[in-house]
């Protein structure tokens, strides 16, 4: 099969908007905080987590030579497979079992094993409807218009979004500089929607030092991020090597540029005391 003339965008367009409607009947029957089994990434897996990934895996599996990677299941399909597939069914799944309207699908496409070999990705907002998507070289768009990052290089005006959920008191003390030099700091509870919203320019940083971040819900952000013009590396500032593994951790800082990226590096270098 000729992956380069598949149309990737036709296929995940469509069954997120599947995903959409069906974890929205869940949201509305009471099924919402029904927990069904614990996934593979060692959270508790809710109906609608269940349910949203099979119908990507359903999707997914009709193209040839493609494994895919995802929150609830893990791996599946062949290990010699030409693509991956990288998906978080239901980011936010806490948000949506709580009833707070911030949740989204993710879905990346690499071709090869590093995650600079993303070709594809679409992130689909599940409360608003708004589909982010990015093909690797090409930009990225917001419901077909093209998005791009903010030029906030200023901390003082700028407003990072912090990942620090069950963050230890260390790590928390080494962001003490960052946070109370920033205009706001902000969490929204969905990592992959919270990387468009950065790509977008809504927010000028996002950044998650707790070395918990999973690979399915960063692979489908990170290229929007990217291809929208946002810088991305390692805490210490290294490009990212991250390996799209299920059981991986790791950390990101990610900013809308380059300018404002370095102010936040710095930032984390210099120790608290
Ligand atoms: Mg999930």
């Amino acid at each position: 099969m000729d992956h380069d003339s598949f149309d990737w965008m036709k296929l995940i367009l469509k069954s997120s908007e599947k995903v959409q409607n069906t974890v929205k009947r869940l949201q509305s029957h009471g099924a919402r905080t029904k927990v069904v089994g614990t996934g593979a990434s060692g959270d508790k897996t809710l109906l609608a987590d269940r349910e949203a990934e099979k119908i990507l895996v359903d999707a997914l599996s009709k193209v040839s030579g493609v494994r895919i990677l995802s929150e609830e299941s893990g791996e599946i399909g062949q290990r010699g497979a030409e693509l991956l597939a990288i998906v978080d069914p239901l980011d936010g799944s806490s948000n949506f079992e709580r009833r707070i309207p911030f949740y989204c699908t993710s879905i990346a496409i690499v071709r090869g094993r590093r995650l600079a070999d993303t070709r594809a990705a679409l992130v689909r907002n599940l409360v608003t409807g708004d589909v982010y998507y990015a093909e690797r070289g090409k930009g990225a768009t917001k419901n077909g218009e093209r998005i791009a990052t903010s030029e906030t290089s200023n901390i003082r005006e700028a407003i990072l979004g912090v990942d620090l959920s069950r963050t230890d008191e260390g790590t928390y003390a080494s962001l003490a500089r960052l946070i109370t030099s920033a205009k706001r700091q902000v969490h929204f509870g969905a990592n992959a929607l919270e990387l468009c919203f950065l790509a977008e320019g809504m927010i000028d940083a996002f950044i998650d030092v707790r070395n918990k971040t999973r690979i399915v819900d960063f692979a489908g952000g990170y290229l929007i991020a990217k291809e929208a013009g946002a810088v991305l590396s390692t805490k210490s500032g290294d490009k990212l090597l991250t390996r799209l593994e299920m059981k991986e951790r790791f950390s990101f800082v990610s900013s809308a540029n380059p300018q404002l990226q370095k102010v936040i590096l710095d930032a984390l270098k210099q120790r608290h005391p």
